[in-house]
Order: C-alpha cells, then structure tokens, then sequence
C-alpha cells in the first residue's frame, strides 16, 4: 500500500528573470505507508524543494503528485485546504519555526482551530497531544521564548502531530539541536510513527538521523535523485561513487555529519552537462561528460543512476 502509488517525474524550476534554477530534475519518488524514506544530499541538491512539492507548498514546473492515488498537483480552493490537513511539516528551527508572541497552547491547537473545532473538545485534545509528546501542562501558558530548544521542536512535533495527519515532512528535525536532544526527539519522532501509523518524508544532511529513522534513502545531487533503496543497504554496499563518498567522508557514520565529498557542488543555474556529478567523479569517462546515467536497479533494489553500471 502506497501513499503515492507514483509520483510522475517532478521538475521545479525556479525563475528569476532572467535566470532559470531547476532545483527538482526529472525526480521519481514513491513514499509508502507508514515508512520513512529519508532525502539525504548536500545543501543545495533540491531535497526541501522536493519536500515542498509533496506537501503542495510549492507546485511543479512539470510532473504530478499522488497522494493515496488522488491527483493532488492542481487541487484549489476547499479540496487543497481539505489536503493540507492530511499533511504536515516540522521545520529544522523551532527558534524561527514558532510564533513568539503566541502562548504554546494556541500554537498547538492552530491546526485543530483552522478545522473549527473549540471550547472543551479543543482543551483536551491539546493537553492529550502535550502529554504524549513529554511536555508538562504547566508550559501550555509559556511563550516559545520560556523553552528549551528540546521542548520548543516537541511544541512543534505536537502542533504537526494534533491534527491526525497522515504523512509528515520532517525538514532537518534535529539539527538545531545539541546532540542528547537530537536522540530524544528521534525516538519521539520513532514513537510517534509506531503509535500513529505516520508517513515521514526525512530531509537530512546528517546521514546518522537518516540511518536511525529511516527504511527507505534517497540520496540527491543537483537536483537529481542518484541512488535509492532501503536504508541500510544503501548504507552497507553505496553503489553510486557520489554515494560511496558520502559515507567514507565519515569516520564514524554513527556520530559524525554527512561531510561532502571532495570538490566544489556546481552550479544549478548552469549545471555540467551529462552526469551532474563528473567533474567531481575520480571514475569519470567520456560519456559521462556527454550523457546523463539512466537510473537502473543494481542489486536488492539499490537503483543507482551512473554510467558504471549501466549498458552502453
Ligand atoms: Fe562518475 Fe560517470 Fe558514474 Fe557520474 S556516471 S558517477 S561521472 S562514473
């Protein structure tokens, strides 16, 4: 059972007149039910604006977006309003990402309220939601100001969480956090799923959160997506050398941030021509310069998209 049984090859191109970024390339992601699939790459590869577009926050260039085999890419008016209650995004910075003149209890209830639900049923479910995500009821009166970092991500947590939507973008969770705070939130995120039956999309530079939360990775460059599979796979045997320099980057894949590979992340504005990833690439070959890899499955659905595995 898929949440989007296909997602049609999604293209978002961002215009500044008179510069063209295409910042999603010709992406084909599918994300299953209450499974996490993770989106990993430096910044700049195109997994926020991807996140973006599944949640409808922004619409593509080309492409379609399925949600539970609903079209969802052109919904208007009382139809996308009725959408958007079924998805949800938690931001990196629950510094930023929180009103500070509103007390926690309104920030949490907000979903619940643009529903029109009030008076009693409103009160309980919100001080059932701040239990559940460890926060004491003593903090519904405070300001995001009064709170820990921790505490103001599970605020956050529990305003996506209230409303029983079905699928969750969760955009660098844990980074703003210092790391025995990174943990807790992981393992309310991983509660949370369990108990809810939740759908996250995981957009994460940190490869040790994505390995942690995650069944399924998508690894991105420039835009493109250049290895998927399910997430210790991917992790145990990367196939794609992007990938493979990833994961060698970090000494110690358990404490240690995704650090890039050697070499400077080209432009999106002019991206190389062929494979996006050869000037960086020690086995580029000619056809690699002229053209793009096909994506191919490589082995236990590991699809990797590079020259070194495909026919030519
Ligand atoms: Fe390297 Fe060529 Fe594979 Fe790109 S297609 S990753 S340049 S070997």
């Amino acid at each position: 059972w898929f949440l989007a049984k296909k997602y049609g090859l999604l293209e978002r191109i961002f215009r500044e007149k008179p510069i063209y970024v295409r910042a999603v390339d010709n992406v084909n992601i599918t994300v299953e039910r209450a499974l996490t699939t993770a989106l990993v790459g430096e910044s700049g590869s195109g997994k926020t604006t991807l996140g973006r577009l599944l949640t409808t926050l922004e619409t593509p260039t080309s492409g379609r977006i399925f949600f539970n085999n609903v079209d969802v890419t052109s919904l208007k008016g009382h139809e996308l309003k009725r959408f958007r209650t079924r998805v949800q995004m938690v931001f990196q910075d629950p510094y930023s990402s929180l009103d500070p003149r509103m007390r926690v209890r309104d920030i949490i209830a907000e979903p619940l309220v643009a529903r029109g639900i009030k008076g009693s049923e409103l009160s309980e479910r919100v001080f059932k939601i701040m239990e559940e995500v460890g926060l004491e009821q003593s903090l519904a009166e405070r300001r995001p100001s009064d709170l820990s970092g921790g505490q103001r991500q599970r605020v956050a947590v529990a305003r996506a969480v209230i409303s029983n939507p079905e699928f969750i973008v969760l955009d660098e969770p844990t980074s703003a956090l210092d790391v025995s705070t990174q943990s807790q939130v992981l393992n309310l995120l991983a509660e949370l799923q369990e108990r809810h039956k939740l759908t996250y999309l995981l957009i994460t530079h940190n490869i040790s959160v994505a390995r942690y939360l995650s069944d399924k990775i998508m690894v991105m460059y420039m835009g493109k997506v250049v290895e998927s599979g399910d997430t210790l796979n991917v992790l145990k045997e990367p196939q794609h050398p992007y990938t493979q320099a990833l994961i060698e980057s970090i000494p110690d894949i358990g404490k240690r941030d995704l650090k890039p590979p050697s070499g400077e992340v080209g432009s999106l504005i002019n991206p190389p021509p062929g494979c996006r990833f050869h000037p960086r690439c020690p086995f580029a070959m000619d056809i690699c310069r002229r053209e793009e890899p096909p994506m191919i499955e490589v082995k236990n659905g590991i699809y990797v998209a590079c020259w070194l595995y495909a026919k030519r």
